[in-house]
């Protein structure tokens, strides 16, 4: 059995779990007037849309005819024209905060009749700048769409708004023994309306998989007000094709979010965390392959840290780590319904990986405090990597074989001009973050960076984008994961649903 030790680290709270998608990172202190608009930094020409008048604002407020319902004016809105991280800014004056699914679909006829453009926005927590308008859109905000409307205990199935945030949604279920399939650093502000339109990934995905499978139901208001009910709460329906999937990671541009029917698991009663130690990439791979054989159902996540995104992390948190120095490190959660019966799995398998020298060193601890700690080590790479002048951030799938073959070779191609080059993320989704940080990102730095990443990840056939979405920030990348013709049906598709482009233009699609 491993030695169950920890080293003391500072205790901080949890921001994000999964790496945040900035392709240069701007300080979180940085004045919102310093920010650029997005229409000046990323070029956009204003598509051919109407401006809203004072006429228009009384109709809104015939519509909303409830107080707190509709703010006015850049003041009141600038918090819904900015992103968390402040990377992306617009000019929307109107923030509309309908109630009720006919109030969006009102909303909507109306806009589409005027040709208003619309940009919906939740928790405002998506790291590709999906939400924010980049122009004057009308901002819809899901805010007060936030009820939950049951919970089928029997049958694992929860009914909610779409404004609901994830984890208020958490603690509802806690209370009938069930949990969200999904998991996200961002809980407490997200909002399972977001989280569904961006296909969020989060730390459960390899145990409950992705919310096309979770996700049984939808209520969406079309561009044209039309109000499609996609709900459903069965798991097995065969009846012709499932429109609800074209929603799912749409980012809003096909249609608004109402509401959600979602498959919800039992919850889990027993947590272990495992901090290991590896000397090589193939080991672990091997370490991976045993520990599907080995912990089977209780596997819930398996975390990737390389040598130099741990060292970065520990500088910045002033911390240490639990285990000596190697060049690879994972972080494995398992949970599960019996203490007893994980612990003898756990050290089953730490007892063949060591044995077969698979597994250099680790530690393993199921105390709540010791696995928040071993959890910063991963979820706050991220944030260590930002405290650079600039730091690039890719966030791809890749075949787990050539998993981390990206980081050497961008190593050989700046290594020498920046101070940092790591890889991270969550293997066992096949998703691996890449961090490029230094102190200025020169030209001649970002040509030999893009499109080099996007050209590797096309060639292994990965997606350039394997949790956050395309958002404003990406559309120009694209084609690199999606063939001419599917992009092409995307196009078509989004005309149907929205001939006049009203909803959420000037994102995903280019
Ligand atoms: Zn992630």
């Amino acid at each position: 059995m491993l030695p169950n030790i920890f080293h003391n680290g500072r205790q901080l709270s949890r921001i994000f779990q999964c790496t945040l998608q900035m392709y240069r990172q701007r300080s979180l202190t940085t004045g919102v007037n310093e920010i650029p608009l997005s229409k000046d930094h990323y070029n956009i020409k204003r598509g051919p849309f109407s401006v809203a008048t004072d006429a228009d604002i009384k109709h809104f407020e015939s519509i909303l005819p409830a107080g707190n319902q509709i703010l006015l004016g850049l003041e009141e809105t600038v918090g819904y024209n900015r992103d968390y991280f402040k990377y992306v800014r617009g000019l929307g004056a109107i923030v509309l905060k309908p109630r009720t699914s006919e109030e969006v679909s009102n909303i909507m006829r109306y806009c589409n009749n005027k040709r208003l453009a619309v940009s919906v926005f939740g928790g405002n927590t998506g790291v590709c700048g999906g939400s924010i308008p980049v122009f004057d859109e009308i901002i819809l905000s899901m805010d007060l769409m936030n009820r939950v409307e049951s919970i089928d205990k029997y049958s694992g199935i929860l009914v909610c708004e779409s404004g609901c945030v994830l984890g208020k949604l958490e603690e509802e279920l806690a209370m009938e023994g069930m949990m969200m399939p999904l998991d996200l650093g961002a809980k407490n502000s997200c909002q399972i309306g977001g989280n569904v339109s961006t296909n969020a990934g989060g730390i459960r995905l390899l145990r409950y998989g992705s919310l096309h499978g979770s996700v049984l139901g939808l209520e969406v208001v079309l561009a044209d007000g039309t109000i499609m009910d996609l709900m459903s709460n069965v798991k097995k329906d065969n009846t012709g094709y499932h429109l609800k999937h074209m929603f799912i990671g749409s980012e809003g541009t096909l249609g608004v979010i109402t509401r959600v029917a979602i498959a919800c698991p039992t919850a889990t009663k027993t947590q272990n965390v495992l901090f290991l130690g590896l000397r090589d990439y193939s080991s672990v791979l091997r370490t991976f392959l045993e520990c599907k054989a080995c912990l089977g159902e209780i596997l819930t996540s398996f975390e990737l840290i390389d040598r130099d995104a741990l060292e970065c992390c520990i500088e910045h948190l002033r911390t240490s780590s639990p285990i000596g120095s190697y060049p690879f490190y994972v972080l494995i959660e398992t949970t599960g319904s019996s203490k007893q019966h994980d612990a003898e799995k756990i050290r089953d398998y730490l007892e063949h990986v060591i044995g077969h020298g698979i597994v250099s060193d680790g530690v393993v601890t199921n105390e709540p405090s010791k696995i928040t700690k071993l959890w910063q080590l991963r979820e706050r790479i991220p944030e260590a990597t930002y405290s650079n002048n600039f730091c690039l951030t890719f966030d791809l799938s890749l075949p787990l074989k050539n998993f981390y073959d990206i980081v050497p070779a961008m190593k050989d191609r700046v290594g020498h001009l920046v101070k940092l080059v790591c890889g991270f993320g969550h293997i066992g989704d096949s998703n691996i973050h890449l961090n490029i940080a230094g102190d200025e990102l020169t030209p001649e730095i970002a040509e030999l960076i893009d499109p080099f990443v996007y050209e590797f990840t096309r060639k292994l056939r990965g997606s350039i984008s394997a949790e956050h979405g395309i958002g404003l920030l990406k559309p120009k990348y694209l084609k690199y994961s999606k063939s001419a013709e599917s992009i092409d049906l995307m196009k078509q598709l989004k005309l149907v649903l929205d001939r006049n482009g009203i909803l959420n233009p000037y994102k995903v699609l280019c």
